[in-house]
C-alpha cells in the first residue's frame, strides 16, 4: 500500500482537512498516476455534506483528475510511464451488463464504481482526487492531448464530458439550434462545445451578468430568463436544449421552447422531481430526456474532440489550503468557471 497526502471531508458539517490516505498496491491491470491538477465539481461538495445520501468519513472527492502515470501493472498496455492521462467521475463497471457489453459502462446496471464514495472491488471505499496519486485500472484511464492546457484539462473530464454526451448523442451541428440553460461549470463547458460542433447557440441565463462571457465563449444568442419575454420570442425555436442547471427550474416553460422533434435534455440534478406537462410534451412530438456523463470511449472521443478544436474549460487554479474557501465561492455561483487544485500544493 501506498500513503498519500489528501485534503478530506472528516465529517459532513466539518471543513475539509490535510491528511493521509491509503491507495491499493498496483495490481497487473493497474496505473498509478502522480495527480497533478483535480477539477472542483458541485457534485464533489453535495457528496461530502452528505446531499445525496450518508457516506462514510473520512472521504477524499474529486472526479476530475489529470496527472502523469509514474507505474504500469505487469499486464497494462493501454499507458506507459510517463503519459498525461486523466480520470473522471468513474473507475470500474461490472463489465458483464447488457450496457457494459455495449460499452456504455456509465449506465452499468450492476452501477459503475464511482471515483469517489463508492464500493470498490476489494470492499474498500473509493477516494478521489483531492489527493496526490491515485491507482486505477488501465481500461478506465484516459489520454489527455498535449495541446490541452494540462492546468485547465481536468474538469473535462465530468463538465466536458457531461455536456459533450448529450451534444453528440443528440446530433448538435450545422443547422441545429442548441439552447443551454445555466452558464456555469456545465454550462460554458456546452456552450464551448455546441459551438465547435457547428450549431447556433443561444444561452438561457438568470440574468444578462454573464453575456459577454457567453458571447466570447461561443454563443450566438443570449438572453435572460428572468425577462418573461424571453419565453414569448424563443417558442418553438430549439431543436436541442441542455439543461446544466441543477435547482428546480419551470421545465414546462423551457419544454415549449422546443421545435418539432425536439428534446431538453437534463445534466443538472435537482434533488426534487420537476412536474412534467404532458401536453407539452404532445405539442411538437417533444422529448424530455436525461443523460448522465458519458462512456470510456466518448470521454477519450471528447477530449480528441476538445484538442483539435482548441477547446478548454476556464478555469481559476486555487492551492489544496483554498478548498474550502473555494466551495464557499461554487455554492455563491462566484467562479468563472470552474476551480481546479494545484495538487503540486499539496505534496
Ligand atoms: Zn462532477
Ligand atoms: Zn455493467
Amino acid at each position: 500500500m501506498l500513503t498519500v497526502n489528501a485534503y478530506a471531508a472528516p465529517s459532513a458539517t466539518e471543513p475539509l482537512v490535510k491528511t493521509t490516505i491509503e491507495r491499493r498496491d498496483v495490481g497487473p491491470k493497474d496505473v498509478l498516476i502522480e495527480i497533478r491538477y483535480a477539477g472542483i465539481c458541485h457534485s464533489d461538495i453535495h457528496t461530502v455534506r452528505g446531499e445525496w445520501g450518508p457516506i462514510s468519513y473520512p472521504q477524499v472527492v474529486g472526479h476530475e483528475i489529470v496527472g502523469y502515470v509514474t507505474e504500469v501493472g505487469s499486464e497494462v498496455s493501454l499507458h506507459q510511464v510517463g503519459d498525461k492521462v486523466g480520470v473522471g467521475c468513474m473507475v470500474n463497471s461490472c463489465r458483464e451488463c447488457e450496457n457494459c457489453l455495449a460499452g456504455n459502462e456509465q449506465y452499468c446496471l450492476n452501477g459503475n464504481t464511482g471515483t469517489y464514495a463508492a464500493v470498490d472491488v476489494d470492499g474498500t471505499i473509493t477516494q478521489g482526487g483531492y489527493s496526490t496519486h491515485v491507482v486505477v485500472v488501465e481500461d478506465f484511464v484516459l489520454k489527455v492531448p498535449d495541446s490541452i492546457p494540462f492546468e485547465k484539462a481536468a474538469p473535462l473530464l465530468c463538465a466536458g464530458i457531461t455536456t459533450y454526451s448529450p451534444l453528440a448523442h443528440w446530433n448538435a451541428g450545422p443547422g441545429k439550434k442548441v439552447a443551454v440553460v445555466g452558464m456555469g461549470g456545465l454550462g460554458h463547458m456546452a456552450v464551448k462545445i455546441a459551438h465547435a460542433m457547428g450549431a447556433e447557440v443561444t444561452v438561457l441565463s438568470q440574468s444578462l451578468s454573464k453575456q459577454e462571457d457567453g458571447l466570447r465563449l461561443g454563443a450566438d444568442h443570449y438572453y435572460a430568463t428572468n425577462d418573461p419575454a424571453t419565453f414569448e420570442t424563443l417558442a418553438n425555436s430549439f431543436d436541442l436544449i441542455i439543461n446544466s442547471v441543477s435547482a428546480k427550474i419551470d421545465i414546462n416553460a423551457y419544454l415549449a421552447l422546443l421545435r418539432f422533434e425536439g428534446t431538453l435534455v437534463s445534466v443538472g440534478a435537482p434533488p426534487e422531481p420537476l412536474p412534467v406537462q404532458v401536453f407539452t410534451l404532445f405539442n411538437n412530438r417533444r422529448s424530455f430526456a436525461g443523460s448522465s456523463i458519458g462512456s470510456i470511449r466518448e470521454t477519450q472521443e471528447m477530449l480528441d474532440f476538445c484538442a483539435e478544436h482548441g477547446i478548454a474549460p476556464e478555469t481559476e487554479l486555487v492551492a489544496a489550503d483554498a478548498i474550502n474557501e473555494a466551495y464557499e465561492r461554487v455554492l455563491a455561483s462566484d467562479v468563472r468557471y470552474r476551480f481546479v487544485i494545484d495538487i503540486a500544493t499539496l505534496a
